[in-house]
């Protein structure tokens, strides 16, 4: 989708500090088949990324200034250029090129075609709590299983100087995954394990000789990781929603952290378990993860 609007600038994003309501003043109100897309200067949304949409848009309600309520089916990144107004979501955003200073991220609320607000007018967002809180649980549990992991997968590498993650393992996470999709009630990553991962000296074929035993061995580290809770933190907490943000937290007493774009539990203490299941797929494995 490409419109040409008057924006000159990027969505103020406040989900990292964990908000579900802001008050907002409305910037564009555009209809596209159906459906009426908003932007607004600033919003608690956390939407669906374009280049790594793992975690789903949030949902919620839109206050008018009137007093009535619209539901926001939907959220989504756009990116804006801001030397010529053009706003591209979906496949005509993927194009644009990375690193671009005219480039900003925008969130776009979809909202159904009805009572809709008008560009000027302050108005309400607030999030569908129930829907964020599973979304935070299951992408915190992600975070984890992805560095148990790598500690699991660490025996398996027969070279040194291998990135590490911040726990000090090989990232086999970080170089291997193709595909993540985070849901309510649980998340799947996929997992390729190709020939460049094999030349950079990963054991491919001793790693899945027995998957059910690695998932084991991962579910016991869980259990670990999880003895001594500790608080999560996405920061910064409010700014551009193209900013880096960065997820810290604790691991066995340890500070640990990397990029994340996605929204969290504020304390590994709201998670009672995480378990793993590992199945072949082609050229890898899927790792399905159930946070509770
Ligand atoms: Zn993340």
């Amino acid at each position: 989708m490409e419109l040409q609007t008057g924006l000159t600038d990027g969505t103020i994003v406040t989900f990292a500090g964990g908000s579900l309501a802001e008050t907002a003043t409305v910037l564009l109100v555009a209809e596209r088949e159906g459906q009426v897309l908003v932007v607004t200067d600033r919003t608690p949304f956390h939407p669906q990324s374009l280049t790594w949409p793992d975690q789903p848009g949030d949902r919620g309600s839109l206050t008018l200034a009137n007093g009535g309520l619209v539901t926001v089916r939907d959220s989504r990144e756009a990116v804006l250029n801001v030397a010529t107004g053009l706003l591209l979501a979906g496949d005509a955003a993927l194009g644009q090129k990375r690193g671009d200073p005219d480039l900003r991220a925008v969130v776009l609320h979809w909202l159904d075609a009805g009572p809709v607000p008008t560009v000027g007018d302050v108005v309400g967002l607030t999030v569908d709590q129930t829907y964020r809180d599973a979304l935070s649980l299951q992408h915190t549990g992600v975070h984890l299983a992805a560095l148990a992991l790598n500690q699991c997968a660490a025996p398996f590498w027969t070279k040194e100087g291998q990135d590490p993650d911040t726990m000090g393992f090989p990232n086999l996470d970080q170089a291997a995954v193709t595909r993540s999709e985070i849901g309510g009630t649980a998340s799947l990553d996929v997992y390729r394990l190709g020939k460049s991962l094999r030349k950079k000296g990963f054991d491919r074929d001793a790693f899945v000789a027995d998957l059910s035993d690695r998932a084991a061995t991962i579910n016991a580290t869980l259990a670990t990781m999880l003895a001594s809770p500790a608080p999560v933190s996405l920061t910064p907490t409010e700014g551009q929603l193209g900013d880096r943000r960065l997820w810290s937290s604790q691991l066995n007493g340890k500070p640990v952290s990397m990029p994340c774009g996605g929204t969290h539990v504020a304390d590994l203490s709201q998670i009672a378990r995480i378990t793993v299941t590992l199945d072949p797929v082609e050229d890898g494995f899927a790792m399905r993860t159930t946070t509770h």
